[in-house]
Protein backbone atom coordinates (compact mmCIF):
# COMPACT_ATOMS: atom_id res chain seq x y z
CA UNK A 1 0.00 0.00 0.00
CA UNK A 2 1.27 3.38 -1.15
CA UNK A 3 0.20 6.69 0.57
CA UNK A 4 0.50 10.52 -0.50
CA UNK A 5 -0.69 13.51 0.72
CA UNK A 6 -1.45 15.62 -2.32
CA UNK A 7 -2.70 18.40 0.57
CA UNK A 8 -2.30 19.53 4.19
CA UNK A 9 1.59 18.28 5.19
CA UNK A 10 2.07 22.10 6.46
CA UNK A 11 -1.61 23.67 6.53
CA UNK A 12 -4.91 23.21 8.08
CA UNK A 13 -7.33 22.28 5.70
CA UNK A 14 -7.88 21.69 2.36
CA UNK A 15 -7.16 17.99 2.98
CA UNK A 16 -6.38 15.16 0.52
CA UNK A 17 -4.85 12.26 0.70
CA UNK A 18 -4.32 8.96 -1.79
CA UNK A 19 -3.94 5.96 -1.22
CA UNK A 20 -2.81 2.92 -3.61
CA UNK A 21 -2.90 -0.97 -3.53
CA UNK A 22 -2.51 -2.86 -6.47
CA UNK A 23 -3.03 -0.38 -9.31
CA UNK A 24 -6.39 0.85 -7.29
CA UNK A 25 -7.07 3.85 -5.83
CA UNK A 26 -8.95 5.25 -2.93
CA UNK A 27 -9.05 9.18 -1.72
CA UNK A 28 -9.61 10.24 2.20
CA UNK A 29 -11.07 14.11 1.88
CA UNK A 30 -11.46 16.08 -1.10
CA UNK A 31 -11.04 19.65 0.78
CA UNK A 32 -10.92 23.47 -0.07
CA UNK A 33 -7.58 25.19 1.40
CA UNK A 34 -9.44 27.85 3.74
CA UNK A 35 -7.85 30.49 2.37
CA UNK A 36 -9.44 30.20 -1.31
CA UNK A 37 -12.14 31.78 -2.02
CA UNK A 38 -13.68 30.67 -5.63
CA UNK A 39 -13.85 26.67 -5.49
CA UNK A 40 -14.24 27.00 -9.09
CA UNK A 41 -11.15 28.04 -10.21
CA UNK A 42 -9.01 25.95 -7.54
CA UNK A 43 -6.89 24.04 -9.68
CA UNK A 44 -7.90 19.78 -8.86
CA UNK A 45 -5.44 17.72 -6.83
CA UNK A 46 -3.19 15.74 -9.36
CA UNK A 47 -5.64 12.49 -8.53
CA UNK A 48 -6.91 10.39 -11.79
CA UNK A 49 -10.17 10.21 -11.81
CA UNK A 50 -10.67 13.43 -10.71
CA UNK A 51 -10.99 15.47 -13.71
CA UNK A 52 -12.60 12.51 -15.54
CA UNK A 53 -13.85 9.06 -14.37
CA UNK A 54 -11.23 6.05 -13.96
CA UNK A 55 -12.13 3.03 -12.92
CA UNK A 56 -8.98 2.83 -10.83
CA UNK A 57 -10.62 5.40 -8.62
CA UNK A 58 -12.44 3.31 -6.08
CA UNK A 59 -14.16 5.78 -3.94
CA UNK A 60 -13.83 9.15 -2.23
CA UNK A 61 -13.99 9.01 1.28
CA UNK A 62 -15.43 12.17 3.12
CA UNK A 63 -14.16 12.27 6.94
CA UNK A 64 -17.27 15.21 8.03
CA UNK A 65 -18.76 18.05 6.51
CA UNK A 66 -16.37 21.15 6.82
CA UNK A 67 -15.61 22.31 3.63
CA UNK A 68 -11.80 21.91 4.31
CA UNK A 69 -12.64 18.63 3.83
CA UNK A 70 -15.33 17.79 1.15
CA UNK A 71 -14.98 21.50 -0.47
CA UNK A 72 -14.18 20.28 -3.92
CA UNK A 73 -15.88 17.22 -3.62
CA UNK A 74 -18.54 18.68 -6.05
CA UNK A 75 -16.08 19.42 -9.22
CA UNK A 76 -15.47 15.58 -9.61
CA UNK A 77 -17.47 13.10 -11.98
CA UNK A 78 -21.09 12.82 -11.36
CA UNK A 79 -20.24 8.81 -11.04
CA UNK A 80 -17.49 9.33 -8.19
CA UNK A 81 -18.33 6.95 -5.30
CA UNK A 82 -18.51 8.94 -1.70
CA UNK A 83 -17.88 7.14 1.41
CA UNK A 84 -19.74 9.61 3.90
CA UNK A 85 -21.51 9.67 7.31
CA UNK A 86 -25.70 9.51 6.68
CA UNK A 87 -26.10 12.52 8.84
CA UNK A 88 -22.99 14.47 7.66
CA UNK A 89 -24.77 13.89 3.65
CA UNK A 90 -28.04 14.81 5.04
CA UNK A 91 -26.33 17.98 6.41
CA UNK A 92 -24.97 18.63 3.23
CA UNK A 93 -27.76 18.61 1.02
CA UNK A 94 -29.67 20.63 3.57
CA UNK A 95 -27.55 23.52 3.75
CA UNK A 96 -27.47 23.20 0.11
CA UNK A 97 -31.19 24.75 -0.44
CA UNK A 98 -29.97 28.27 1.96
CA UNK A 99 -26.31 28.65 0.53
CA UNK A 100 -23.67 27.81 -2.26
CA UNK A 101 -21.58 25.61 0.22
CA UNK A 102 -23.80 22.54 0.27
CA UNK A 103 -23.39 19.56 -1.48
CA UNK A 104 -25.63 16.66 -3.24
CA UNK A 105 -23.98 13.15 -4.04
CA UNK A 106 -25.26 11.28 -6.48
CA UNK A 107 -23.16 7.93 -5.86
CA UNK A 108 -23.15 6.79 -1.99
CA UNK A 109 -22.86 4.96 0.46
CA UNK A 110 -22.46 5.56 4.32
CA UNK A 111 -19.87 4.64 6.63
CA UNK A 112 -21.07 3.35 10.23
CA UNK A 113 -19.05 3.34 13.35
CA UNK A 114 -16.60 0.79 13.58
CA UNK A 115 -18.03 -1.79 10.43
CA UNK A 116 -15.91 -2.08 7.98
CA UNK A 117 -16.45 -2.48 4.10
CA UNK A 118 -14.36 -3.31 0.97
CA UNK A 119 -13.30 -1.57 -1.84
CA UNK A 120 -11.05 -3.36 -4.01
CA UNK A 121 -8.16 -4.48 -2.04
CA UNK A 122 -8.71 -1.83 0.83
CA UNK A 123 -10.35 -2.43 3.41
CA UNK A 124 -12.27 0.69 5.58
CA UNK A 125 -13.10 1.21 8.87
CA UNK A 126 -14.53 4.26 10.17
CA UNK A 127 -14.40 5.46 13.91
CA UNK A 128 -16.97 7.61 14.65
CA UNK A 129 -15.76 10.72 16.55
CA UNK A 130 -15.59 13.81 18.64
CA UNK A 131 -15.95 16.93 16.58
CA UNK A 132 -17.19 20.13 16.08
CA UNK A 133 -19.36 18.58 12.59
CA UNK A 134 -22.00 16.10 13.02
CA UNK A 135 -20.72 12.53 11.98
CA UNK A 136 -17.13 12.65 11.88
CA UNK A 137 -15.06 10.13 11.30
CA UNK A 138 -11.35 8.91 11.81
CA UNK A 139 -10.22 6.06 9.14
CA UNK A 140 -8.40 3.02 9.09
CA UNK A 141 -6.93 1.65 6.14
CA UNK A 142 -6.51 -2.22 5.17
CA UNK A 143 -4.47 -3.30 2.11
CA UNK A 144 -1.63 -5.63 1.64
CA UNK A 145 -1.67 -6.65 5.03
CA UNK A 146 -0.48 -3.10 6.17
CA UNK A 147 -2.71 -0.78 7.83
CA UNK A 148 -2.86 3.29 7.74
CA UNK A 149 -5.09 5.38 10.34
CA UNK A 150 -6.24 8.87 9.59
CA UNK A 151 -6.98 10.31 12.34
CA UNK A 152 -9.96 13.36 10.70
CA UNK A 153 -11.06 16.41 12.16
CA UNK A 154 -11.29 15.32 15.93
CA UNK A 155 -11.63 15.77 20.10
CA UNK A 156 -12.22 15.14 23.31
CA UNK A 157 -13.78 17.71 25.14
CA UNK A 158 -17.08 17.93 22.93
CA UNK A 159 -20.46 16.23 23.71
CA UNK A 160 -19.41 13.04 22.45
CA UNK A 161 -15.73 13.32 23.94
CA UNK A 162 -16.80 9.62 25.03
CA UNK A 163 -15.88 8.79 21.79
CA UNK A 164 -12.71 9.95 22.43
CA UNK A 165 -12.05 8.11 25.29
CA UNK A 166 -13.00 5.10 23.22
CA UNK A 167 -10.83 5.04 20.43
CA UNK A 168 -8.12 5.19 23.27
CA UNK A 169 -9.56 2.09 25.06
CA UNK A 170 -10.16 0.47 22.12
CA UNK A 171 -7.72 1.13 19.20
CA UNK A 172 -7.49 -0.49 15.80
CA UNK A 173 -5.17 -3.22 16.75
CA UNK A 174 -2.48 -2.82 13.85
CA UNK A 175 -1.35 0.79 12.52
CA UNK A 176 1.50 0.45 10.82
CA UNK A 177 1.53 4.44 10.16
CA UNK A 178 -0.22 7.09 11.82
CA UNK A 179 -1.94 10.33 9.66
CA UNK A 180 -2.83 12.62 12.93
CA UNK A 181 -4.35 16.09 13.14
CA UNK A 182 -2.44 18.63 14.41
CA UNK A 183 -4.61 21.93 13.94
CA UNK A 184 -4.06 23.10 17.48
CA UNK A 185 -0.13 22.74 17.99
CA UNK A 186 0.98 26.83 18.68
CA UNK A 187 -2.67 28.20 19.59
CA UNK A 188 -2.81 29.35 22.95
CA UNK A 189 -4.07 27.58 26.18
CA UNK A 190 -3.59 23.78 24.14
CA UNK A 191 -1.38 22.44 26.81
CA UNK A 192 -3.95 23.40 29.64
CA UNK A 193 -6.87 21.83 27.48
CA UNK A 194 -9.81 23.87 26.17
CA UNK A 195 -13.59 24.07 28.23
CA UNK A 196 -16.02 21.72 27.50
CA UNK A 197 -19.18 22.37 25.57
CA UNK A 198 -21.08 21.34 28.96
CA UNK A 199 -18.60 24.47 30.55
CA UNK A 200 -19.52 26.60 27.11
CA UNK A 201 -23.14 25.85 28.41
CA UNK A 202 -23.08 26.73 31.90
CA UNK A 203 -21.66 30.29 30.58
CA UNK A 204 -24.19 31.02 27.90
CA UNK A 205 -27.06 30.42 31.17
CA UNK A 206 -24.69 33.27 33.09
CA UNK A 207 -25.04 35.28 29.87
CA UNK A 208 -28.64 34.83 29.08
CA UNK A 209 -29.51 35.68 33.17
CA UNK A 210 -27.94 38.93 32.20
CA UNK A 211 -29.34 39.95 29.23
CA UNK A 212 -32.71 41.90 29.87
CA UNK A 213 -33.70 41.58 26.11
CA UNK A 214 -32.96 39.18 23.61
CA UNK A 215 -29.08 37.25 23.24
CA UNK A 216 -28.14 36.91 19.98
CA UNK A 217 -25.96 33.99 19.79
CA UNK A 218 -23.87 34.24 16.20
CA UNK A 219 -22.44 30.42 15.80
CA UNK A 220 -22.23 28.03 12.61
CA UNK A 221 -25.81 26.31 12.07
CA UNK A 222 -23.88 23.70 11.36
CA UNK A 223 -22.11 23.36 14.54
CA UNK A 224 -24.42 20.83 16.21
CA UNK A 225 -22.73 20.47 19.68
CA UNK A 226 -23.21 24.45 19.97
CA UNK A 227 -26.45 24.30 19.03
CA UNK A 228 -27.54 21.73 21.71
CA UNK A 229 -25.48 23.89 24.64
CA UNK A 230 -27.63 27.10 23.59
CA UNK A 231 -30.59 24.74 23.50
CA UNK A 232 -29.81 23.63 26.96
CA UNK A 233 -29.23 26.99 28.24
CA UNK A 234 -32.34 28.61 26.98
CA UNK A 235 -34.45 25.26 28.89
CA UNK A 236 -32.03 25.60 31.85
CA UNK A 237 -33.02 29.77 31.59
CA UNK A 238 -36.80 29.24 30.64
CA UNK A 239 -36.23 31.10 27.30
CA UNK A 240 -37.30 30.01 23.60
CA UNK A 241 -34.73 29.51 21.13
CA UNK A 242 -35.50 31.23 17.94
CA UNK A 243 -33.32 29.23 15.08
CA UNK A 244 -33.07 30.71 11.46
CA UNK A 245 -35.00 28.62 9.02
CA UNK A 246 -31.22 27.62 7.60
CA UNK A 247 -30.51 26.15 10.95
CA UNK A 248 -33.21 24.25 11.35
CA UNK A 249 -33.22 22.68 8.47
CA UNK A 250 -29.69 21.55 9.72
CA UNK A 251 -30.80 20.10 12.86
CA UNK A 252 -33.82 18.28 11.36
CA UNK A 253 -31.09 16.75 8.47
CA UNK A 254 -29.52 15.08 11.95
CA UNK A 255 -32.76 12.38 12.44
CA UNK A 256 -31.40 12.66 15.88
CA UNK A 257 -34.46 12.14 18.05
CA UNK A 258 -33.42 13.81 21.43
CA UNK A 259 -32.81 17.37 20.09
CA UNK A 260 -35.61 17.43 17.49
CA UNK A 261 -38.17 16.44 20.50
CA UNK A 262 -36.66 19.74 22.65
CA UNK A 263 -36.98 21.88 19.52
CA UNK A 264 -40.41 20.97 19.13
CA UNK A 265 -40.58 21.84 22.91
CA UNK A 266 -38.61 24.82 23.21
CA UNK A 267 -37.71 26.01 19.38
CA UNK A 268 -39.37 28.40 16.84
CA UNK A 269 -38.30 28.74 13.72
CA UNK A 270 -38.02 32.35 12.02
CA UNK A 271 -37.40 32.77 7.74
CA UNK A 272 -34.91 35.76 7.40
CA UNK A 273 -35.16 37.77 4.16
CA UNK A 274 -32.14 36.15 2.95
CA UNK A 275 -33.58 32.53 3.56
CA UNK A 276 -37.21 33.50 2.45
CA UNK A 277 -34.96 34.95 -1.14
CA UNK A 278 -33.69 31.80 -1.33
CA UNK A 279 -36.49 29.36 -0.76
CA UNK A 280 -38.68 31.31 -3.13
CA UNK A 281 -35.64 30.85 -5.91
CA UNK A 282 -35.40 27.15 -5.85
CA UNK A 283 -38.96 26.97 -5.10
CA UNK A 284 -38.59 24.97 -2.74
CA UNK A 285 -42.01 25.77 -0.68
CA UNK A 286 -42.08 22.23 0.59
CA UNK A 287 -39.21 22.83 3.08
CA UNK A 288 -40.07 26.24 4.28
CA UNK A 289 -44.07 24.06 4.92
CA UNK A 290 -42.24 21.85 7.32
CA UNK A 291 -41.89 25.04 10.01
CA UNK A 292 -45.15 25.91 9.26
CA UNK A 293 -46.41 24.90 12.43
CA UNK A 294 -43.34 26.21 14.59
CA UNK A 295 -42.96 30.11 13.08
CA UNK A 296 -42.34 32.86 14.72
CA UNK A 297 -42.83 35.81 11.99
CA UNK A 298 -41.34 39.60 12.35
CA UNK A 299 -43.89 41.33 13.91
CA UNK A 300 -44.12 38.71 17.11
CA UNK A 301 -40.08 39.59 17.57
CA UNK A 302 -40.04 42.60 19.60
CA UNK A 303 -42.46 41.60 22.59
CA UNK A 304 -41.11 37.61 22.44
CA UNK A 305 -37.31 39.24 22.66
CA UNK A 306 -37.19 39.20 26.63
CA UNK A 307 -38.10 35.54 26.62
CA UNK A 308 -35.89 34.44 23.90
CA UNK A 309 -32.58 33.67 22.03
CA UNK A 310 -31.51 34.00 18.71
CA UNK A 311 -29.60 32.07 16.70
CA UNK A 312 -28.19 34.76 14.78
CA UNK A 313 -25.65 36.31 11.88
CA UNK A 314 -24.24 39.93 11.09
CA UNK A 315 -26.86 39.37 7.41
CA UNK A 316 -29.38 39.48 10.13
CA UNK A 317 -28.79 42.43 12.06
CA UNK A 318 -30.85 45.18 9.51
CA UNK A 319 -33.54 43.24 9.46
CA UNK A 320 -34.01 42.61 12.93
CA UNK A 321 -33.02 46.32 14.03
CA UNK A 322 -36.24 47.58 12.05
CA UNK A 323 -38.17 44.72 13.93
CA UNK A 324 -37.71 46.85 16.98
CA UNK A 325 -36.14 43.71 19.25
CA UNK A 326 -32.74 44.98 20.05
CA UNK A 327 -33.67 46.75 23.53
CA UNK A 328 -31.63 45.29 25.62
CA UNK A 329 -29.99 42.62 23.34
CA UNK A 330 -26.77 41.16 23.81
CA UNK A 331 -24.13 39.62 20.91
CA UNK A 332 -22.56 36.40 21.93
CA UNK A 333 -20.03 35.30 19.49
CA UNK A 334 -19.47 31.71 19.28
CA UNK A 335 -16.93 30.83 16.92
CA UNK A 336 -13.28 31.01 16.25
CA UNK A 337 -12.40 34.65 17.27
CA UNK A 338 -10.07 34.87 14.21
CA UNK A 339 -12.73 35.58 11.80
CA UNK A 340 -14.30 38.55 13.89
CA UNK A 341 -10.72 40.01 13.82
CA UNK A 342 -11.13 40.46 9.25
CA UNK A 343 -11.79 43.70 8.38
CA UNK A 344 -15.20 41.58 6.77
CA UNK A 345 -16.35 42.48 10.36
CA UNK A 346 -15.63 45.88 10.48
CA UNK A 347 -19.38 47.22 9.92
CA UNK A 348 -20.45 45.02 11.85
CA UNK A 349 -18.66 46.13 15.01
CA UNK A 350 -20.00 49.50 13.65
CA UNK A 351 -23.35 48.43 14.17
CA UNK A 352 -22.92 47.09 17.36
CA UNK A 353 -21.71 50.19 18.62
CA UNK A 354 -24.41 52.36 17.22
CA UNK A 355 -27.02 50.19 18.68
CA UNK A 356 -24.93 50.03 22.29
CA UNK A 357 -24.89 45.77 22.37
CA UNK A 358 -22.35 44.20 24.01
CA UNK A 359 -20.43 41.50 22.77
CA UNK A 360 -19.70 38.67 24.85
CA UNK A 361 -17.55 35.95 23.13
CA UNK A 362 -18.38 31.90 24.14
CA UNK A 363 -16.24 29.57 22.13
CA UNK A 364 -14.36 26.36 22.39
CA UNK A 365 -12.46 24.58 19.63
CA UNK A 366 -13.24 22.12 17.19
CA UNK A 367 -10.14 20.31 17.36
CA UNK A 368 -8.29 18.16 20.12
CA UNK A 369 -6.27 20.41 22.79
CA UNK A 370 -2.64 19.10 22.25
CA UNK A 371 -2.25 16.89 25.79
CA UNK A 372 -5.43 15.18 24.23
CA UNK A 373 -3.63 14.39 20.63
CA UNK A 374 -0.29 13.11 23.30
CA UNK A 375 -3.20 10.75 24.59
CA UNK A 376 -4.15 9.36 21.18
CA UNK A 377 -0.40 9.02 19.69
CA UNK A 378 0.71 6.95 22.25
CA UNK A 379 -1.84 4.56 21.59
CA UNK A 380 -0.22 3.90 18.32
CA UNK A 381 3.37 4.45 19.60
CA UNK A 382 5.01 1.90 17.67
CA UNK A 383 3.58 3.62 14.15
CA UNK A 384 5.28 6.43 12.63
CA UNK A 385 3.16 9.39 12.66
CA UNK A 386 3.17 11.65 9.54
CA UNK A 387 1.75 15.12 10.41
CA UNK A 388 -1.40 16.78 8.95
CA UNK A 389 -4.23 18.87 9.15
CA UNK A 390 -1.46 21.63 10.83
CA UNK A 391 0.84 24.54 10.22
CA UNK A 392 3.23 23.12 12.67
CA UNK A 393 4.58 19.82 11.61
CA UNK A 394 8.03 20.86 12.64
CA UNK A 395 7.06 21.01 16.10
CA UNK A 396 5.02 17.23 15.87
CA UNK A 397 8.98 15.38 16.76
CA UNK A 398 9.31 17.25 19.97
CA UNK A 399 5.36 16.53 20.95
CA UNK A 400 4.85 13.56 19.68
CA UNK A 401 8.09 11.45 18.70
CA UNK A 402 8.56 8.94 16.25
CA UNK A 403 7.63 11.23 13.18
CA UNK A 404 8.19 10.92 9.49
CA UNK A 405 7.34 14.34 7.62
CA UNK A 406 6.47 14.16 4.18
CA UNK A 407 5.82 16.82 1.66
CA UNK A 408 2.95 17.67 -0.30
CA UNK A 409 2.16 15.04 -3.33
CA UNK A 410 4.90 13.22 -2.02
CA UNK A 411 3.97 9.34 -2.60
CA UNK A 412 5.97 6.74 0.20
CA UNK A 413 5.29 3.17 1.16
CA UNK A 414 3.53 1.66 4.01
CA UNK A 415 5.48 -0.98 5.33
CA UNK A 416 4.79 -3.27 8.49
CA UNK A 417 8.16 -3.28 10.92
CA UNK A 418 10.00 -6.53 10.52
CA UNK A 419 9.55 -9.06 12.97
CA UNK A 420 5.83 -7.62 13.90
CA UNK A 421 4.04 -10.40 15.64
CA UNK A 422 1.08 -9.51 13.56
CA UNK A 423 2.56 -10.37 10.08
CA UNK A 424 3.59 -14.28 11.84
ZN1 LIG B 1 -13.26 19.84 10.69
Amino acid sequence: MKVCIHRGTKEIGGTCVEIESQGKRIVLDVGLPLDVADADQFPLHAVKGFKKADPNLLGVIISHPHQDHYGLAYRLPKETLFAIGKGAAAILEAAGIFTPAGLTLQNVTHLVDRIPFKLGPFTITPYLVDHSAFDSYAVLVEADGTALFYSGDLRAHGRKGKLFQKLLRRPPEQVDVLLMEGTTLGRQNTNKGFPTEADLEGRFVELFKATKGMPLVWCSGQNIDRIVSILRACIKTGRTLILDMYTAHILRATENKAILEACDKHARVFLPRGQKKQIKWKKRFDVSDLYKPYRIYGEELASAAPRSVMIFRPSMAEEIEKLGCLEGARVIYSMWSGYLKDEKQKLFLEWLRKNGIPLDECHTSGHAAVADLVKLRKVFKDAPLVPIHTEQPERFDDVFGNVTMRKDGEWSDVAREPGDSSLN
